[in-house]
């Protein structure tokens, strides 16, 4: 028997499955939530029971050392080294990586190298690879890259507008993320819609961070996030695009240094910013429900974003067959997933069934309404087992 563990280290969580494979059961999984806040939650999951702790982590390493300790402590390994490799999901792989890698130091000094390009990823990635890596030494480690999956993009999806030279020279194109996700998602509603032949799918997948992919017959055929993930809709603390003049003006009128505006721009504006309230979508769907107007105002514009995108992907699809929600809020933010449909009905005529929106399950489902010109789904993302079956294959397990 063979176990990996496959880790989803995002920007403020730390999501993890040990899988026995290739039978693909998950021994165990859970999540440490809110890293980086004043209170944060681990939850860990194992035949049948689940474990919650309230408690602060400060940064992944601390919630690294406490999901090891409870591996031990919960009984679910005798040792650490009953774990066989770990494979990780990395938000960045630039040009370097068009397929999961066996991390050696090369792996390693590349996926630092890209960490311009996904702040608030990438380093979160290599802290949690290197804690995994002290405690079980011998181990081997694989990489898995959100930006595999947009690889099948054309040039009018990747390209931006600037001096052709800056695409040649420097590599600036739209790499996008969260392209594990957008593949598992894309593939499950593919499967709801009855695998047909041709298929038009666009997925949100509205985590802390979020995207949405156009998805033409399983292929990726563009997405919202660009060069890093910054881009495209806004987020829990990322502003996503907006007018690039913005960023010198502001300079200007702030004293800040364009460094200093970007880390604004990655940690201090989209939900965050807009409400003064959270990051925290649950946060700023309390305050929208006691009248909060500046909750009310974050949500209105989440969704107008969200929109915004739906509609631009469904003229590039020429059509679309799902619209399909995952990830955090995608999946469980039942009043987020209304307020982005409503903003798209008159015009695509995708409407939701209120009773199915309000349902609360860890199933892939069907939430629109029965005359919706469009099904709209929720499915569970699964990053994890997309992991463990790559780091099973490169290593040969
Ligand atoms: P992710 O990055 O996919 O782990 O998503 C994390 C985000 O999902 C959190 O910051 C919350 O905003 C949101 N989220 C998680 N659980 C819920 C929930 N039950 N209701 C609303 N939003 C949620």
């Amino acid at each position: 028997m063979v176990k990996v563990m496959a880790v989803n280290a995002g920007s403020s969580s730390l999501k993890f499955q040990l899988f026995d494979m290739p039978s693909e059961k998950v021994i165990c999984n859970g999540l440490v939530e809110r890293i980086g806040m004043d209170m944060g939650n681990f939850t860990i999951k194992h035949d049948g029971e689940k474990k919650s702790v309230e408690q602060p982590f400060p940064d992944h390493g601390v919630a690294v050392d406490a999901l090891l300790k409870a591996l031990i402590s919960e009984g679910i390994v005798k040792e650490l080294s009953e774990i066989n490799a770990v494979g990780h999901r990395i938000v960045q792989g630039g040009a370097y990586f068009a397929d999961s890698a066996i991390v050696d130091d090369d792996v390693e000094a590349k996926v630092e190298e890209l960490c311009d390009l996904a702040p608030l990823h990438n380093p979160a990635h290599l802290i949690g690879y290197r804690a995994f890596k002290k405690a079980l030494p011998g181990v081997e480690h694989v990489f898995t890259f959100d930006t595999a999956f947009h690889q099948t993009m054309d040039e009018a999806s990747y390209m931006y507008a600037l001096p052709y030279e800056y695409y040649t020279k420097y590599k600036v194109r739209k790499y996008g993320a969260h392209g594990t996700s957008h593949k598992y998602v894309s593939e499950q509603a593919i499967k709801l819609l009855g695998n047909p032949e041709t298929s038009k799918v666009i997925v949100c997948h509205l985590g802390n961070g979020a995207s949405l992919t156009a998805v033409k017959n399983g292929k990726c055929y563009d997405t919202s996030m660009g060069l890093t993930p910054l881009a495209g809709v806004m987020m829990g603390t990322r502003c996503g695009t907006v007018d690039p003049s913005i960023m010198p003006y502001l300079c200007e009128k702030t004293g800040m240094t364009p460094q200093e505006m970007l880390n604004v721009y990655n940690k201090q504006s989209g939900m965050l910013g807009v409400s003064g309230i959270s990051s925290d979508a649950r946060d700023i769907e309390a305050a929208y429900n006691e009248g909060n107007e500046r909750a009310i105002l974050t949500s209105n514009l989440y969704a107008r974003t969200v929109a915004k995108y739906i509609g631009a992907y469904f003229v590039e699809l020429g059509g679309c067959d799902a619209i399909a929600f995952t990830a955090g809020l995608g999946e469980n933010s039942s009043y987020i997933r209304d307020l982005c449909i409503k903003e798209c009905s008159e015009a695509l005529g995708v409407k939701l069934d209120a009773e199915k929106n309000a349902i609360r399950s860890d199933q892939a489902r069907e939430i629109s309404a029965a005359d919706s010109a469009i099904k709209v789904y929720v499915i569970p993302t699964n990053e994890e087992v997309m992991i463990a079956r790559d780091t099973v294959r490169l290593l040969g397990l």
